[in-house]
């Protein structure tokens, strides 16, 4: 899985290979290897439907949501990506810095002049791909991320970026689940919200009625089977986003269909407990090496480890 320029396609994929070849004795990291390796070769290009693009360098796509909010589409890498610019009147914040295949600074800076913070939904490789060349960068604050990170420079656990090849990057900024940062006539506040990842995070901004969820929620495949994921912390993250922010009204994902209404957040909270009630009809498949139970679900497909 390549995570610069410099390290992409061909090379890439044999760099991993070696580290395959490296950890046969540690079946744990060979199986993640063997992941990315897959997740590099495994192109579906494709572009969402759903928007208007205002501008392409041929790689990224932009999207304006609004006047001061927009999407970064990856619509070429498999998982078909979305980062997001939020733009206050003094800073923006930009929501994931995609997988890394092609550097997202640049285009990120044509989105716009204000000084931008750079700030994952969370430590997966294909979220972080280029933080490492953004001078501002914030991170929530948790004890897994404090614990990875020496000098101000968060080198990523293998077992958190499930990216071998993963770069770290220097933290600037240290932003508290609850915090409320102003970027310029926007609040926006920062809450932890595991389930997909323990150290996943959303952005919700009150008065528009807008929250970022990373890989939460999204129209596409959800991922609850990955390593770190847990399905009743990802229930009850949706309940807290549900109970605590009534003001939601719009729901924006980091892969394929991302923008989705306040109603997706209450489907998802009734499928996770459905599955983990024993109650959702699920099927086995093979799913890049492991076995994992699928369950179909009206606008979302959620992945969780096979019982
Ligand atoms: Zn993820």
């Amino acid at each position: 899985m390549p995570t610069r320029d410099s390290a992409r396609t061909s090379s890439g994929v044999s760099e991993a290979s070696r580290l395959l070849v490296r950890s046969r004795r540690r079946p744990a990291i060979a199986a993640l290897a063997a992941l990315c390796i897959a997740a590099g070769l495994a192109g579906r290009p494709a572009r969402a439907d759903d928007v208007s693009y205002l501008a392409t360098d041929g790689y990224f796509d932009v999207s304006r949501i609004d006047s001061v909010n927009f999407a970064i589409h990856e619509p070429h890498y498999w998982q078909q990506n979305v980062a997001y610019v939020l733009k206050g009147e003094t800073r923006a914040i930009l929501f994931d810095t995609g997988s890394g295949t092609r550097n997202m600074a640049f285009i990120a800076d044509k989105v716009t002049k204000k000084p931008m913070t750079a700030v994952a939904s969370h430590m997966h490789y294909d979220h972080i791909g280029s933080h490492a060349s953004f001078q501002q960068v914030a991170m929530i604050d948790l004890p897994e991320t404090r614990a990875a990170t020496h000098d101000n420079w968060y080198s990523p656990p293998l077992a958190k970026s499930l990216g071998p090849l993963t770069h770290g990057f220097r933290v600037t900024e240290w932003w508290k689940p609850g915090d409320v940062i102003d970027i310029g006539g926007r609040k926006i506040e920062i809450v932890h919200i595991p389930g997909h990842s323990s150290d996943s995070i959303a952005l919700v901004e009150r008065a528009s009625g807008y929250a970022w969820v990373g890989d939460h929620l999204y129209g596409g495949t959800l991922l609850a089977n990955l390593p770190g994921a847990d399905l009743a912390r990802y229930l009850e993250s949706t309940r807290k986003l549900l109970d605590d922010f009534p003001e939601i009204r719009t729901v924006f994902g980091a892969h394929e269909k991302g923008r989705l209404p306040r109603e997706s957040l209450v489907a998802l909270q009734d499928a996770l407990s459905a599955i983990i009630e024993h109650r959702a009809q699920g099927e086995r498949i093979w799913w890049l090496g492991w076995m994992v139970s699928r369950y179909p679900f009206e606008n979302f497909t959620i992945l969780a480890a096979a019982p």
